[in-house]
């Protein structure tokens, strides 16, 4: 691009742009990073400078840009429909792909219902369990319960998900406060941190899960739904759980006959190992949100999968949910080709060799001076820093260190990103060579 065309580009930005969760003052007085194209893992800015995608994108990004695979799936169906709505219209790219998710979920998770992003999934889940519970003739079961620091979304039904923990769940629950829901929340199993003072693996008998138990024998009969992120909540700073943690929540809930949310927006498609994380402990939830990487990230779209059982409560009458672009054809017929790539190149073994090379990478942090903690499950990985090893007291927050050092890696060719806690995490691709992944890493690193 043209000095003078990039120069105006700014100059419109600074203008007339608002950013999502952005310092706009800070974002405006330094030379915004225009993204003009993108080959594969890489984005290409403006000016020509190439970045290494180290968040695939917020998580969405599945097999690399400019898949011909996957473009020319979207020009085909432009050609027929881009859209009929699901309003009492079917269309087969829709059809086709209810069928081929439900055979890929858990066993058991049979009907689909489509959104466009993740929180818009978590909403329908929201809403199809406390409609349930209205539908059997228990309507005070009105209160939801999520894990501390879980992220589910932007809207105010998912704000309202948030747990108490963590700087930034802090400041946008007390931000949007008089406008949520009250919900309840549960210790998240952060090891380095553990909420309940073990001190080592060996001691662990997942105790942090007796808050589950507690609360939900306290609140008999007024909860609708426990929903968590499966395995690892990636916002809160890359918590990862320990083994057999989401097969004990999900054995609480079950006893205590409440219903289970999985949230499988970030962790879907591979991103932990098995398709849907969920699987890895053999769990199979009433509902099961999925989105980012639905479509390989070329179009939003996601869904929410529901067993029988709780659709069969609505066959007599009617789910009052839905949105003008519920299933749309594009989307849809995206998101089958991003499928048909998923299965025919193995996405879930391409992933996994590419986290056992991450895992190897991330080796040599551990021993860094302010490396309190790495963490990592499959392409999710997080490295929290502290000011002092001994003591694990993180830095104060004025220092930003994180951001710091998010900015210095742009600077030097690499995208990743900083969340509370001082954790700088990564998500990439497992489209991503080892080459690259090693690359990134290493720009870290240094
Ligand atoms: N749920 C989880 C677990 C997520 O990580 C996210 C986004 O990061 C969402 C829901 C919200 O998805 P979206 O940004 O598409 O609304």
């Amino acid at each position: 691009m043209e000095k003078t065309d990039v120069d105006r580009l700014r100059t419109l930005d600074r203008e007339h742009m608002w950013y999502p969760w952005t310092p706009m003052t800070e974002w405006m007085a330094r030379d915004q990073l225009v993204v003009e194209r993108a080959e594969g893992c890489w984005l290409i800015d403006a000016d020509g400078k190439r970045y290494l995608d180290g968040r695939s994108s917020m998580g969405m990004n599945l097999h690399g840009h400019g898949r011909s695979e996957i473009v020319e799936a979207l020009v085909a169906q432009a050609r027929k429909a881009g859209e009929t709505t699901l309003y009492r219209v079917s269309h087969p790219a829709a059809v086709e792909l209810a069928a081929r998710l439900a055979s890929m979920a858990p066993a058991g998770l049979q009907r689909v219902f489509f959104a466009e992003s993740g929180s818009t999934a978590v909403e329908t889940a929201l809403k199809a369990a406390y409609a349930y519970w209205v539908a059997k003739g228990e309507p005070q079961r009105s209160t939801f319960v999520s894990m501390e620091g879980g992220y589910h979304g932007e809207t105010l039904g998912t704000v309202s998900l948030r747990g108490t923990n963590g700087e930034q769940v802090d400041m946008i629950r007390k931000t949007y406060e008089p406008l949520l829901f009250p919900s309840l929340s549960f210790h998240q199993p952060h090891c380095y941190r553990c909420p309940v003072g073990q001190s080592s693996d060996s001691d662990c008998g997942l105790e942090c899960t007796d808050s589950l138990e507690n609360l939900l024998t306290r609140e008999k009969g007024r909860i609708a739904a426990v929903i968590v992120e499966p395995r690892v909540q990636a916002l809160a700073g890359v918590i990862t759980a320990p083994e057999g943690h989401l097969a004990k929540v999900a054995e609480i809930t079950r006893r205590h006959g409440v219903l289970l949310i999985v949230d499988e927006v970030l962790t879907g498609w591979a991103r932990t190992g098995p398709t849907f994380s969920c699987e890895a402990e053999g769990v199979t939830p009433d509902l099961m949100t999925v989105g980012k990487a639905l479509t390989g990230g070329y179009l939003p779209l996601s869904a929410t999968l529901a067993t029988e059982e709780i659709f069969g409560a609505f066959r007599e009458s009617v789910f009052l949910s839905g949105s003008t672009y519920s299933g749309y054809a594009l989307g849809a017929a995206v998101a089958l080709a991003s499928l048909d790539l998923f299965e025919k190149e193995d996405v879930p073994a391409r992933a996994k060799a590419l986290a056992d090379v991450l895992t190897t990478a991330l080796e040599p942090f551990r021993a860094l001076t302010h490396v309190g903690d790495v963490r990592q499950l499959g392409l999710i990985a997080g490295v929290e820093l502290v000011a002092d090893r001994e003591t694990r007291a993180p830095y104060p927050p004025q220092e930003r260190v994180v951001d710091r050092i998010c900015t210095l890696a742009r600077d030097n060719g690499v995208l990743v990103n900083a969340v509370p806690g001082d954790v700088i995490t990564m998500l990439p691709s497992p489209s991503m060579s080892p080459d690259d992944l090693r690359f990134l890493t290493g720009t870290l690193y240094t």
